[in-house]
């Protein structure tokens, strides 16, 4: 099972609860933390790094003997990356997606493969003897999602389960982690800025139609508005964190709050319900309200009412 443990914005407990499930998951499982431009998830499980592997992306570069300025290649390419000076084509490296386009448009054969560093993987295993996957984007890189695309592929191997943190958010790379789970847990806290970033990351991750659940973190502050919101989208709540200040000090140290008995029971019964859910079949879990509402929206029939996404 692969399980992408994802917020619509950053400082909601995303990494807190990945780093408890890690600390408690009864079966063997990559602990991986995909939020490459700024990891943190190893400041509580402790890894040891056994082999770093850089990730590069193919961009083109120009053989000028073969170059007749034509401009195809500017033409094809969506990003911008490349231009014709003074007859001949010049490569942008760092504004290419490495999408290949020009390569195929190019009619005289003149670009070649080259290829720019985005950034480092790190492998090993964490505290508990659980595989870990983490990358780093280099400073200054724009491009993260070949290297979320690079831990995916390390962390979903057969017969080990996959725990992934996903980045904050709900651009490419938070849909590209969340695009490799098999469910979706989110983490909000219930506050009005907590309820409007949760119902964006629904909205997107909905779109994915992976079963999502939720755990509501710092419990107790704020209101039932994310409650509420859960409830009509048909997204479950496996658990909660309470608000307490014993729990923000673990955080502080670099606990995970699982390897304390009270969290730890918690944890327990959150995992338990996660494992239920992967096995429970695809017509038992049903489709969320979201989803239904989205394919609504695209078979242009009406929406059922009471219902919101916002
Ligand atoms: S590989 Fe794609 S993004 Fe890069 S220069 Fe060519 S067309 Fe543009
Ligand atoms: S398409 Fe090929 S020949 Fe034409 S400008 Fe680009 S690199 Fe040069």
């Amino acid at each position: 099972m692969k399980i992408c443990v994802a917020s619509g914005k950053g400082g909601t407990g995303k990494t807190t609860v990945a780093a408890s499930l890690a600390e408690v998951w009864p079966r063997p499982a990559c602990v991986a933390d995909l939020d490459v431009e700024s990891p943190n998830l190893h400041l509580f499980v402790r890894p040891t790094i056994t082999r770093t592997e850089p990730v590069r992306l193919e961009v083109p570069r120009v053989d000028r003997d073969a170059c007749d300025g034509c401009r195809a290649c500017v033409d094809a390419c969506q990003f911008e990356a490349l231009a014709v000076f003074e007859g001949q084509a010049h490569v942008f490296p760092e504004m290419c997606h490495g999408c290949g386009g020009c390569f195929r448009a190019c009619p005289k054969g003149a670009l070649r493969p080259g290829e720019r560093e985005l950034g480092v993987l790190e492998l090993g295993a964490t505290g508990r003897g659980q595989r870990f996957a983490a990358g780093r984007q280099h400073v200054g890189e724009a491009m993260s999602t070949p290297i979320i695309g690079a831990l995916v592929r390390e962390a979903a191997r057969p017969g080990v389960d996959a725990l992934m943190d996903a980045p904050p958010g709900v651009s490419c790379p938070a849909m590209t982690a969340a695009g490799a789970a098999d469910q979706i847990l989110l983490v909000a806290e219930p506050t009005p800025f907590g309820l409007h970033d949760l119902g964006l990351a629904v909205a997107a991750f909905a779109q994915l139609a992976r079963p999502m659940a939720a755990v509501i973190n710092r419990a107790g502050v704020g209101d039932d508005g994310v409650a509420r919101f859960l409830r009509e989208a048909g997204i479950p709540i496996l658990g909660e964190i309470p608000y307490d200040r014993r729990w923000a000090e673990a955080y502080g140290r670099g606990e995970p709050l699982a390897a304390h008995p009270e969290m730890r029971a918690r944890f327990e019964a959150l995992i338990g319900a996660l494992l239920g859910r992967a096995d429970a079949s695809p017509a038992l879990l049903g489709r969320s309200a979201v989803m239904r509402e989205l394919d609504a929206a695209r078979s242009g029939r009406p929406q059922e009412a009471g219902r919101r996404t916002e």
